[in-house]
């Protein structure tokens, strides 16, 4: 799924890369960054634009098979965290397909791509609800371990509402997440219910890692511990698939119509 670029993420919109249809053939040029398995995937679903003047309306969605020549695949280094799921940035240096490859029409891309979104936000949703969840039974644990002033820490009220804190958002984003879900699967994907889950459930993912780690005390802060790594990891939930600001202006357009 290559939509983003090295000078375009929000906006997706304004993407640069060039699809030029040429007889029976379409010609990709341009650049996409950050994408996810796009060195591994057989198979790039890619966004450009047949006509820059036209905005969202000139988006194409084109199927590019790995190998095309002209497609590059440079692999992403240094990342925070996720470091087991690969990430790439592919170059197009006048990639030509067969003009069948086009999904939809010349100019569905771009819707295409944001239904797309409202379906893949989803299991970054649940991907959190699974953080937030390892986050409170390490914390969880270590709390009935761990002993200061003469008792284990899961006897202090402030440790204790930091758990039921954790315990509220597991359940609260799980709810969120199964909702936009069930939607889906009854034929009524809904953009506002996915960016709600979304948002919420890696918000409250990145603060429980955060809570967990200072449950966990100067041990949180190495890699003894686990919570350290759901930290670096979950942070991404809240960037990728769409920044949580994003995420807010799809639910607000849905309120504001
Ligand atoms: C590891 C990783 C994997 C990824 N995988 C993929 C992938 O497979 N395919 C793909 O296409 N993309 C992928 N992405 C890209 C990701 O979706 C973008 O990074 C993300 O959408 C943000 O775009 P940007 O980085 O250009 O940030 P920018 O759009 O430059 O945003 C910078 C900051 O400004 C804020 N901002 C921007 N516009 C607004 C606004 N209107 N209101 C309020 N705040 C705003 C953002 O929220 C953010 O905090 C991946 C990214 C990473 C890091």
């Amino acid at each position: 799924f290559a939509l983003s670029e090295p000078d375009n993420g929000s906006d997706a919109a304004a993407l640069r890369t060039r699809a030029r249809i040429e007889g029976d053939e379409i010609v990709l040029d341009g650049s996409k960054m950050w994408i996810s398995n796009g060195a591994e995937a057989e198979w790039v679903v890619v966004f450009a634009t047949a006509d820059p003047s036209a905005g969202h309306r000139g988006v194409v969605a084109v199927v590019v098979e790995r190998g095309t020549h002209g497609l590059q695949a440079q692999p992403i280094h240094g990342k925070l965290g996720q470091r087991c799921a690969p990430t790439s940035e592919l170059v197009f240096d006048g990639v030509r397909v067969p003009r069948d490859n086009v999904l939809g029409e010349v100019g569905d891309g771009f819707s295409l791509a944001m239904r797309t979104l409202d379906r893949t936000r989803i299991p970054v949703a649940a991907g959190s609800v699974g953080v937030a969840r390892r986050a409170l039974d390490e914390a969880v644990r270590y709390a009935k371990e761990r002993h200061a002033f003469g008792s284990p820490i899961n006897r202090l009220q402030a440790i204790q509402f930091k758990l039921a804190d954790m315990a509220i958002t597991v359940e609260t984003s799980r709810w969120a997440t199964w909702r936009a879900a069930w939607l889906v699967d009854q034929g009524r994907p809904d953009a506002a219910a996915s960016a709600i889950a979304k948002c919420y459930a890696s918000d409250a993912a990145f603060a429980a890692a955060n809570e967990a780690l200072h449950v966990h005390g100067g041990y949180g802060y190495v890699d003894e511990y686990p919570v350290a790594k759901l930290l670096r990891d979950v942070k991404l939930n809240q960037i990728y698939e769409g920044t949580n600001e994003v995420m807010r202006l799809v639910i607000a357009r849905s309120l504001v119509r």
